[in-house]
């Protein structure tokens, strides 16, 4: 039960501020209309392009109808949390082929608990204002589709490169949602895009995955190819990959709107374990108790020690030839995953090792 007349305008205005108290740098209101969302997902489901990731189609339109999955929900709250790390050497280790690059958002420790407390907190923020009231947080863990709730809140708009962009903070960014039983008044979608005729990120996917503006083959995405798929990564695809362990940023990081991504103010986001300019065959000398304890709290983790392994063989692979290299890739030829010894002896052969 609500209050007897709350003014939500007001409430609206006090979201905001709270949100922003909480360490979220933009604080938007959605509608519940995703129905064009839904159908372009539906197509993109059609098509394959999701490869192992059968949870994409798994909850149908629950996830593209927010009261579908939480009945009752009226509005959704979409809030906005900068991860860039600042001052980090990303883009000299991507250059750096001996070292092993890992996307920025996973340097750190894993956001998924960050957000979710602080979301948390929004909630009982709103609880004191208005007494008690429906709602259920989410943080990148349910049938959500979070870039076109940021969208259909005002936060940015999605661009050629699949993510959500924001004109005056780019897009190295998580998103967080309240579901929401109160009426609270709705932002205004954002109905302009503005990437032009630009096509940077489309010409350069290393794996040339976007099959069209807007639509990413996850199949040959790195990201995906890099955590998500579970068995070998298709020999064609390894090259390409470089010494991209874990993630890929490259269409983020040509995106002319990233020049006005500001650093993360959340210390969570810094580099952890000088993940930000590690050698690829350091990495792969890791024990998997040295692998668990350098990944605790950390998206690493969602890869596990035989894919983080695997991963390091195909950068080691790409690496250019020197004695750790070929020593390291040596060191695990009798590994007890036939996952990582294939990938293994493919990099050794890189080396013109038999
Ligand atoms: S790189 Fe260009 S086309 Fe791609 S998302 Fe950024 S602005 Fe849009």
């Amino acid at each position: 039960m609500h209050d007897s007349s709350p003014d939500y305008s007001d409430i609206a205005q006090r979201i905001k501020t709270w949100g922003r108290e909480l360490g979220f740098q933009q604080v938007g209101i959605s509608g519940l209309d995703l129905e064009r969302h839904g159908e372009h997902l539906q197509r993109w489901l059609a098509a394959g392009y999701q490869g192992e990731m059968d949870y994409m189609g798994a909850h149908g339109s629950k996830r593209w109808r927010p009261d579908e999955l939480v009945p009752g929900t009226l509005r959704v709250i979409s809030l906005r949390m900068d991860y860039l790390p600042g001052d980090t050497r990303m883009a000299q280790v991507l250059g750096a082929p001996s070292k092993a690059y890992v996307s920025r958002y996973a340097l750190g420790r894993d956001y998924h608990k960050l957000i979710r407390k602080r979301l948390q907190q929004l909630a009982e923020r709103i609880q004191q204002a208005v007494g008690p009231f429906g709602y259920r947080a989410f943080v990148d863990s349910a049938p959500v589709l979070e870039k076109a709730i940021g969208e259909q809140a005002g936060l940015g708009w999605i661009g050629k490169n699949t993510l959500l962009l924001n004109r005056k903070a780019g897009s190295y960014f998580f998103l967080g949602e309240l579901y929401t039983d109160l009426p609270l008044p709705l932002d205004e979608a954002h109905g302009s895009e503005h990437c032009g005729r630009c096509s940077a990120c489309l010409d350069i996917c290393p794996t040339a995955a976007f099959v069209a503006p807007y639509v990413l083959d996850a199949r040959r995405c790195i990201s995906y190819l890099t955590i998500e798929l579970k068995g070998p990564i298709p020999e064609a695809l390894r090259a390409p990959i470089g010494n991209r362990v874990f993630g890929c940023d490259d269409c983020q990081m040509v995106c002319p709107w990233n020049r006005f991504a500001r650093p993360t103010e959340q210390g969570d986001f810094q580099p952890r374990h000088g993940l930000d300019n590690a050698e690829l065959a350091e990495l792969f000398l890791w024990s998997e108790e040295e692998f668990l304890s350098r990944t605790e709290g950390s998206p690493l983790r969602r890869a596990g020690y035989e894919r983080w392994l695997r991963n390091l063989a195909v950068g080691l692979g790409n690496a250019p030839s020197s004695i750790p290299v070929i020593e390291a890739l040596k060191a695990r030829r009798g590994c007890a995953s036939e996952l990582v010894r294939e990938h293994v002896e493919w990099a050794l052969r890189r080396h013109g090792i038999d």
